[in-house]
């Protein structure tokens, strides 16, 4: 019904279920990234010519959209990167450096993960993980304990986790963390895509945007800053169009957020094309995105149960568009190498989240990952290859 919409799915066969890694583009995020390129391609924020002027303003655009989209207050609290993992090493430098511990889960992708180890080799500080239960649940009590013995410590979680698509219950999060002083960051790499984020409501002093697991281009992200903040968070990277004066002897003063954390030229097509796959979710709505991921939910999970052996590690119930899952003595590397023949998109490893298959002793999993533009016949189409690839390991 949406596929019309992506001209991937006019050009390429591929059953494509691997939208946690990233999503496809529809005709109006590639067609904006080309007339950037065609029609006025020029640098922003620098000259005054028209072609400059009109990428400026569309370049300011995202942020406006962007703003409004994720209810931020202003857009100024809007900063353009090139991902989530830029966001989080950003903030995990600029920022993160000031705590003496850091708190995340232990179902978080390598990008929540490995900054702060980098941060610990240096700096010295503390990294403290929440536990989870057996069925992925994140452990309140356990994070409570070490919010309560390490009060002002930095927090950051994920929103979506990536490897088994378990939805956190981020509202309780934050304001735990805030009733200890912690300030805290969200990585909504995987969240923004399936459903509407206010960061106004959930409260978050710091949201981190993927643009191309939002159906936007690749390169491009933002972070979410909280206005409180904008003084207490250094520049991450330094050098042109940040700056207000530059003196050899008395050395630089920075223009205000957003430009002061935006040095050097952005990706500017990206950036310009990344408020179209916003547009394009608007006019969707979330509402129908979210009701057709859950019947295809429904549909993909109740077909996955009737395959032999097979290991699920978490409920239905608080997945978002991601399954997860094993089959009893079948390694997912050969269901990989097989389906891909067959011409389904999956993802099969650890999913840059080795932390959780580690405690959950696994190498990996098998992970189907849906967008509202799949259908019934892809689900349908990779049962009946699941079918045959199981037939021919076991
Ligand atoms: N965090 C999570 C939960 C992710 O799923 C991913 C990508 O898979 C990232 C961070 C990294 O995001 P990006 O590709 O935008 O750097």
């Amino acid at each position: 019904m949406y596929k019309k919409d992506f001209p991937f799915f006019a050009n390429s066969k591929t059953v494509y279920l691997d939208n946690g890694a990233t999503t496809q583009k529809p005709q109006s995020v590639i067609n904006a990234t080309i007339d950037y390129y065609t029609k006025y391609c020029s640098n922003t924020h620098r000259s005054g010519f028209g072609d400059a002027a009109i990428a400026t303003t569309e370049f300011e655009k995202s942020r406006e959209v962007l703003q409004k989209f994720i209810n931020a207050n202003k857009k100024e609290e809007i900063v353009f990167t090139s991902g989530v993992t830029q966001s989080i090493n950003f903030i995990a430098s600029s920022f993160g450096k000031r705590f003496k511990n850091i708190i995340i889960s232990s179902l978080e992708h390598h990008a929540n993960i490995v900054p702060w180890q980098m941060q610990n080799r240096t700096l010295g500080n503390g990294l403290l993980v929440v536990n989870c239960s057996d069925n992925l649940d994140f452990d309140f009590t356990h994070f409570e304990k070490l919010l309560k013995e390490n009060p002002n410590s930095f927090v950051s979680i994920a929103h979506v986790t990536n490897a088994f698509g378990k939805i956190h219950d981020i509202k309780r999060i934050v304001s735990l963390a805030h009733s200890y002083s912690c300030p805290i960051m969200i990585d909504g790499a995987q969240s923004l895509s399936g459903f509407k984020i206010d960061v106004q409501d959930i409260d978050c002093d710091f949201f981190a945007i993927s643009g191309h697991k939002t159906f936007g281009p690749t390169g491009v992200g933002a972070i979410y800053i909280k206005e409180k903040f904008h003084d207490m968070v250094d520049p991450y990277i330094t050098g042109g169009a940040a700056i207000n004066l530059v003196d050899l002897e008395q050395g630089t003063t920075f223009l205000n957020s957003p430009y002061k954390f935006e040095a050097g030229t952005q990706n500017i097509a990206g950036v310009i094309a990344f408020k179209e796959s916003l547009k394009y979710i608007e006019n969707i709505g979330y509402k129908t995105i979210q009701k057709r991921k859950d019947e295809l939910m429904q549909y993909l999970d109740s077909e996955l149960k009737k395959l032999p052996d097979i290991i699920f590690y978490n409920d239905l119930k608080d997945c978002s568009g991601t399954r997860s899952f094993n089959f009893k003595d079948i390694m997912h590397d050969d269901i990989s190498i097989l389906l891909d023949k067959m011409g389904i998109a999956i993802r099969v490893g650890h999913h840059c989240a080795q932390p959780i298959m580690n405690k959950l002793k696994i190498k990996g999993t098998i992970r189907v990952s849906l967008a509202f533009y799949n259908d019934f016949s892809d689900i349908d189409k990779l049962i009946s290859s699941l079918k045959r690839a199981i037939s021919m390991l076991k």
